[in-house]
């Protein structure tokens, strides 16, 4: 039986509060992109703390990406699949490509499990970014990808990430968990019980 942890959205804020300030000075994100459904609360969060004063907000778009399938609707562990599922993308047709093409992208998700979904995220992001900048002729605008998750597993990984983007230290996690199940907040039916199994 897998381990759950129970994190609440207090722990999750602060979380985020706590990498913000690394995120700024080492990367300075011009937008985010949160991988669905559990970028999307970090990201935002982590937007009010990347926020200048005189500048605007740091845009965040969005992608759906999904690799586990649930069993039950009763128990929030799941198992793992071995493709990763595009189940929302960026939009070719309109900007939403170009407009990352010679930017500081952050990449957000909770969680950095098996490692799948952040190969195929950013592998895919750097290809299809790529492809826009040459149908553009802005070939030498290069896009940067960093990384944040919330809680990366200390485990054999599956999949990889660049090598440069680890040695540059464009992968930041802001807590480091072994391998447990992570409950996090927003998948609860009811967050009383959440809140209490967190500090039980
Ligand atoms: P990976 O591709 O790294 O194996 O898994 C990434 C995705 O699997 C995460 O974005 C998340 O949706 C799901 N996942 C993996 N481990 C956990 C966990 O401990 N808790 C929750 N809630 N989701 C997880």
């Amino acid at each position: 039986m897998v381990e759950k942890v129970y994190v609440t959205y207090n722990q999750v804020h602060k979380l985020c509060q706590a990498s913000a300030d690394k995120i700024l000075n080492d990367f300075q994100p011009n937008l985010m992109i949160a991988i669905g459904g559990g970028g999307y609360v970090p990201a935002r969060i982590l937007r009010s703390f990347l926020k200048r004063p005189d500048s605007p907000n740091i845009p965040i778009q969005a992608i759906g990406l999904s690799l586990y399938e649930t069993l039950t609707t009763s128990d929030p562990v799941e198992t793992p699949g071995t493709k990763v599922t595009r189940t929302q993308w960026l939009d070719f047709s309109s900007l939403e490509i170009s407009n990352l093409i010679g930017k500081n992208i952050l990449i957000v998700d909770e969680v950095d499990d098996t490692r799948t979904t952040l190969e195929y995220a950013v592998k895919e992001l750097e290809k299809d970014v790529e492809t826009a900048a040459k149908k553009l002729g802005r070939e030498s605008e290069r896009a940067i990808f960093c990384i944040f998750v919330l809680h990366n597993k200390d485990k054999p990984k599956k999949g990889h990430l660049p090598q440069e983007m680890m040695e540059e230290g464009r992968y930041l996690a802001a807590n480091s968990v072994s391998d447990v199940w992570i409950c996090y907040p927003w998948e609860a039916t009811d967050i009383d019980e959440h809140d209490r199994l967190a500090t039980s």
